[in-house]
């Protein structure tokens, strides 16, 4: 089998005028960036259009390979579009963290992919330089109110907007800052986190226009001054100029897949620290323009699938018609005791016991009174005997279990999947969220810890206690919560695979992200500046003389 890249690389790719065409999409509608990739800038009058139907794919909690949710969604959109369905996909950009880390890119894989793959993974269309660029212009000028008299009184010991980086080093994460004298700032702790963790990168994916942006950018709380009163980005004056450099990244970015299927990828928030799906914008574009819009919420339904419901649905104004839960034969084996480097060889018990996993998050997504198909991503290693396994256990909770085979064959691996998908979104919706607006923080961590990780309750720190007392005093303390937990386990602790019970989940700290609208609840000792591995993938890309890329992936 060839490699994502030397896949992407060999594949013909159309001119993007002609996916816009193919999408619906008038002339004065698309700004080409390049050949193949393009801003998209809908029409007003397409406001009230009405909207398709949405499939939602999600995981398990995964391994840190990734399950193949990116794959999936790309296969089985291609399957659509091959069963005479209008279809569109809406994606995350990925990060340069984890494309020069350890995971890799974010392009989907094999024969399920968008293109341009390189372009994709690596700058885009400039949208995270956008944000990191107006990200750190509020710092910057944050230390100019501080350094220039201070006139807003700002504390320098209680700032909490850091700067960020798109790129994963652990060397940033406390700095200091204004060192060199007089002349060179006030020296205060500092730090930096990835970009994809940035309140900016999370209006940017809630916000329906560019004035929503604008008004979500001045209410960032930067700081707090020697009252301890909140200051904001509209203190410091450059809420403005903030929108002015986004103006361009707000705007979504349509791209293909292999088989020609028009894809939109937009926006970019990690589902372990941040919302983890892409831009609203994006998803109601493709809504609006196609009759199925499949889209992702980032890393397992604990994580990605329940801020979906609680945060982006709300935007949207729509909820999934159908939730497709991806599943692997490894990371279940993983997560019934198998070690990793294990994971080609068969081994029932352990299939037996990690399917557990799979099925609390069927479960905490059928909490939602939606409908879920689980798509059994197949790996080449995978036995029939462990498929049945899964199969078995996906059924015992009303749930179909369907082998995609997108890998390795495009959207025809996905036939069934997709026939079980339509069957499934043709159901009357029932969308309930799990908790009220008006519910207080404590009532709605509660019901995220015991109907979504299946765990017994929540502890918070005496600080977490201490800012919540302090936030309903502000008035932020009805916000919906983001969580910040591992990915890895339903848990906060990444080694508790499977199914754990009887766990409370630990709150150390509160972040009041007031222009993204939600509070991040930070749990365990999730990190919002990531590290290098000891071999980073960054050690195996390169390039040659006539431009061809290896290592990507
Ligand atoms: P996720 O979206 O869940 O993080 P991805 O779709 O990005 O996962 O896939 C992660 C990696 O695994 C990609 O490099 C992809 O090529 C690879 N992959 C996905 N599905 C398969 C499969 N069935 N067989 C082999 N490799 C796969």
């Amino acid at each position: 089998m060839k490699s994502d890249i030397e896949i992407a690389e060999e594949a013909e790719v159309w001119p993007i005028q002609q996916i816009a065409e193919k999408a619906g999409l008038k002339t004065e509608e698309i700004e080409p960036y390049g050949f193949d990739k393009a801003k998209i800038n809908l029409n007003k009058d397409r406001k009230d259009a009405p909207l398709g139907k949405l499939v939602l794919v999600t995981s398990i909690n995964p391994t840190p390979a990734g399950e193949g949710k990116s794959t999936v969604t790309v296969g089985l959109a291609d399957a659509l579009a091959n069963a005479g369905k209008k279809t569109m996909i809406a994606l995350r950009e990925p990060s340069l963290g984890p494309v020069m880390g350890l995971k890799g890119g974010a392009t989907g894989g094999g024969y399920s992919q968008v293109v341009p793959m390189a372009d994709i993974n690596l700058h885009f269309t400039g949208d995270f330089h956008a944000l990191t660029a107006a990200h750190n212009m509020l710092s910057a000028a944050l230390d100019n109110s501080i350094y220039q008299g201070n006139p807003l009184h700002i504390d320098q010991r209680r700032v909490i907007w850091k700067r960020v980086l798109d790129i994963n080093d652990r060397a940033l994460r406390h700095t200091t800052i204004g060192l060199g004298g007089p002349t060179s700032g006030v020296p205060r702790e500092d730090g930096f986190d990835i970009t994809v963790a940035s309140e900016m990168m999370a209006i940017l994916t809630l916000s329906t226009d560019l004035m929503d942006l604008k008004k979500r950018v001045e209410k960032i709380v930067v700081a707090y001054n020697f009252d301890k009163e909140p200051v904001t980005a509209k203190n410091l004056g450059v809420a403005g100029a903030l929108t002015v450099l986004l103006k361009d990244a707000i705007k979504p970015n349509l791209v293909q897949t292999l088989a020609h299927t028009p894809a939109i990828i937009h926006g970019g928030p990690f589902a372990n620290i941040a919302q983890g799906t892409n831009s609203v914008q994006a998803t109601k574009a493709a809504l609006q323009l196609a009759d199925y819009a499949v889209t992702e919420a980032g890393f397992g339904a604990d994580l990605g699938g329940e801020k979906f419901m609680h945060i982006k649905v709300p935007k949207l104004g729509k909820a999934p018609d159908t939730v497709v839960v991806v599943a692997t034969v490894r990371a279940i084996k993983h997560h019934g005791g198998q070690a990793l480097a294990d994971l080609n060889n068969e081994n029932l018990d352990a299939v037996k016991k990690g399917v557990q996993n799979l099925q609390q998050n069927i479960k905490a997504m059928q909490r939602y009174g939606v409908p879920v198909v689980v798509a059994v991503n197949r790996f080449t290693a995978d036995t029939d005997a462990e498929m049945a396994i899964v199969q078995a256990a996906a059924e015992e909770l009303g749930a179909k279990a369907i082998v995609a085979d997108v890998w390795a064959k495009g959207g025809e691996g996905a036939k069934e999947l997709a026939e079980a998908v339509v069957e499934k979104t043709a159901e009357p919706a029932k969308f309930s969220p799990l908790y009220a607006s008006e519910d207080d923080a404590k009532v709605k961590l509660n019901k995220i810890v015991q109907e979504i990780y299946g765990g017994k309750d929540v502890v918070l720190s005496d600080k977490a206690e201490k800012q919540l007392a302090s936030f309903a005093k502000h008035g932020w303390d009805k916000l919906p919560i983001v969580m910040a937990k591992t990915q890895y386990s339903l848990s906060d602790d990444a080694k508790k695979l499977g199914a754990p019970k009887d766990f409370s989940i630990h709150v150390r700290e509160f972040v009041p992200k007031l222009g993204a609208g939600f509070l991040v609840a930070l749990t365990g000792n999730v990190l919002t500046m990531p590290g290098l591995p000891k071999h980073p993938v960054a050690m195996d890309i390169d390039i040659d003389e006539e431009g061809h890329i290896t290592g990507l992936f």
